[in-house]
């Protein structure tokens, strides 16, 4: 699955704001469809500490998607749907998921346990 580029649009101090993964900036539901979407609570804005990096799991998409890349009614369990995720500082990619953040040999496409779905690990 191709990652989709978040696009940041502004810092603050230790911080940056980002188009929304989930509702890529709507603030709408994407997963079910009508309301206020669950990421960023309909602002279609999400802030998160940085460092971070785009999440591995959901290739910022926002949505959980099973192994086969079926969409679920569920948002990412890594991100929560705001497609990004904080890291400590320096990673490089996880060498057990080789960055998609799943369990490659799991059918319900599980977070990788080594990075737990981030795609990266410390470097
Ligand atoms: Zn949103
Ligand atoms: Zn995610
Ligand atoms: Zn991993």
């Amino acid at each position: 699955m191709e990652q989709r580029e978040i696009k940041v649009l502004r810092k603050e101090e230790g911080y940056a704001v980002l188009e929304c993964g989930l509702c890529e900036g709507t603030g709408a539901d994407p997963v079910i469809g009508f309301g206020k979407c669950p990421a960023c609570g309909g602002r279609g804005t999400i802030r998160v500490r940085e460092p971070y990096v785009q999440c591995g799991y959901c290739s910022s998409e926002g949505i959980h998607r099973d192994r086969r890349g079926f969409p679920r009614r569920l948002t990412c369990s890594v991100c929560s749907g705001k497609g990004v995720v904080s890291v400590p500082g320096e990673t490089k990619t996880c060498p057990a998921c080789q960055g998609s953040g799943r369990t490659l040999t799991d059918e319900f496409g599980l977070p990788c346990a080594i990075c737990s779905g981030k795609g990266v690990v410390r470097a």
